[in-house]
């Protein structure tokens, strides 16, 4: 499995750039375009597919104000922003992905493993962090900043699943449960699935504590694959000699990296998805502020973004 992992497209920094496209780092399959005063990252796959309605949201445009005096489209309820802004921006959103006449189903997330099947939209959001549906008139979102939003198609059974993945959730595999519901739930066959996995923070960004190595690698056979070399926490300094430590004496690492997408792009394989058929956006919300929000880098002043799959009515 390992081997299938470090051969995965993900790893394959590539594709061809967009000609003409709008934003320079968005690359085939996947594109960037306008509507209705917003940005909409989406992926050529599942634009083939009629029936569908799918798009990750970008930063820009909408409703709220940062104390920048920035417009942004911040589609989670945050202590920073008004509500009535969220829901305007959601409506924009919405509207934009061409989705208005389905209904959006949102979760209470908790970074959690907890999927739910919605057969209808409930009255009140559910916890939860994954959801899935094959209803039509449904649309499933998730928010992050930072973490990892997948969505799920099943072009066969016409079945949709969408994804919260941060590092906890991660651990408790979300991504490889979330594939098993579709196998219940639609007898989806994992072959026939295509995973798009959005715009998150990335392994170069992404740095947590060692413990997670053991957490991880306790639970994982190939999640060594998933961090960079132990580093020292007190990194970056050029001066190390003025520690007066031999060499071999170095404090003890107490910061890594760890490449969240490609933990859960391992779950998918692992599930039984073939590689051809996920699709990394490489897009670190981190390094790309001007596009997207990030936790990491804002903070508490962040917006949160949204992904959405729904199947139309
Ligand atoms: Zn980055």
């Amino acid at each position: 499995m390992s081997t299938a992992v470090k051969a995965s497209p993900l790893r394959r920094r590539g594709g061809r750039p967009v000609p003409g496209g709008p934003h320079p780092i968005v690359r085939a399959p996947w594109s960037l375009r306008s509507a209705g005063g917003v940005q909409i990252l989406s992926l050529a796959p599942f634009k083939t597919l009629p029936w569908l309605v799918h798009g990750f949201s970008t930063r820009s445009g909408g409703t709220s104000v940062l104390d920048s005096g920035e417009r942004v489209s911040n589609l989670g309820f945050t202590a920073w922003d008004r509500r009535e802004a969220v829901l305007k921006n959601r409506q924009i959103f919405q509207s934009a992905l061409g989705a208005s006449d389905l209904e959006l189903v949102l979760l209470r997330q908790f970074h959690s493993s907890l999927v739910r099947f919605f057969a209808d939209a409930p009255r009140d959001p559910l916890k939860g962090d994954a959801s899935l549906t094959a209803t039509p008139g449904l649309a499933l979102g998730v928010q992050t900043a930072d973490c990892v939003p997948i969505l799920l198609v099943d072009p066969k059974k016409r079945a949709v699943a969408a994804i919260h993945a941060g590092w906890r959730g991660t651990l408790r595999r979300i991504t490889e449960k979330t594939v098993g519901e579709m196998r219940k739930r639609f007898r989806s066959s994992p072959e026939d699935l295509l995973a798009a996995i959005g715009p998150a923070i990335g392994a170069c960004c992404y740095e947590v504590g060692t413990e997670l190595v053991t957490q991880f690698t306790s639970q994982f056979a190939d999640a060594r694959d998933w961090f960079d070399e132990l580093r020292t926490g007190d990194e970056p300094n050029p001066l190390q000699w003025l520690n007066r430590m031999p060499p071999g004496h170095q404090p003890p690492p107490r910061n890594v990296r760890l490449d969240l997408p490609a933990a859960n792009r391992s779950q998918l394989i692992a599930a039984g998805l073939a590689g051809k058929n996920i699709f990394g956006s490489d897009l670190c919300t981190a390094c790309h502020p001007d596009l997207f929000f990030s936790y990491r880098k804002e903070g508490d002043g962040s917006g949160r973004l949204l992904s959405v799959v729904g199947i139309r009515p």
